[in-house]
């Protein structure tokens, strides 16, 4: 882990539904990302998806339901999100850090 130095990082202004399954997030430095639900759910980085020694993922992609979608978004502390999904799994924590490095704009992707 390291420790992020706050006021200097982009933090989310809003975090909320782009349509029924995706999540939109606007920073405050005016960016905006658009994140797919699946993609989010298959990136989840708990220690059920994801091997915390090695960083293997554990998690198979075939067996997450096309259609899964958060059921509830919630902030933890000022530094993540956390998402209830509807496939069950509830114990992904989504770092602003790492949501920041998963937005797949133009501009980020470049
Ligand atoms: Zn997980
Ligand atoms: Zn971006």
């Amino acid at each position: 882990m390291f420790v992020s130095v706050l006021g200097t990082k982009p933090v989310p202004k809003t975090v909320s539904r782009a349509n029924l399954h995706d999540v939109k997030i606007v920073w405050n430095d005016g960016h905006e990302s658009l994140y797919i639900a699946r993609d989010l759910r298959l990136r989840c980085p708990c220690a059920v998806c994801v091997e915390e020694m090695s960083g293997r993922p554990l998690l198979d992609p075939d067996s997450v339901a096309r259609d899964v979608h958060p059921l509830g978004i919630s902030l933890v502390g000022k530094y993540a999100i956390h998402i209830q999904w509807s496939d069950g799994h509830s114990t992904g924590i989504y770092t602003f850090d790492s949501l920041r490095r998963l937005c797949a704009c133009p501009s980020c992707a470049s």
